[in-house]
């Protein structure tokens, strides 16, 4: 089952890769990405770890200073 880890039977959380143009479900315990099909395709990336992180400290930073970071970042994307 797709939901949960195989390894570790932690929960696993479902991630759209455009790349790959699949979702593929993140165990963040085993740092493993698999298909639907429950086959591993690959481990995640340090990259994507890094990624991750600095997503998360931008949100905690977002919701500090809401009005200043929002104006500020409207059309970064
Ligand atoms: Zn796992």
């Amino acid at each position: 089952m797709t939901l949960f880890c195989k390894q570790c039977n932690d929960r696993r959380l479902p991630e759209y890769h455009p790349e790959e143009k699949a979702t593929l479900w993140l165990c963040t315990k085993c740092k493993n990405f698999t298909d639907v099909n429950d086959l591993i395709i690959r481990e995640q990336t340090d990259e994507e770890r890094e990624t991750i992180k600095r997503k998360e400290k931008e949100f905690a930073e977002s919701t500090n200073f809401p009005s200043a970071k929002l104006s500020r970042r409207k059309g970064v994307n």
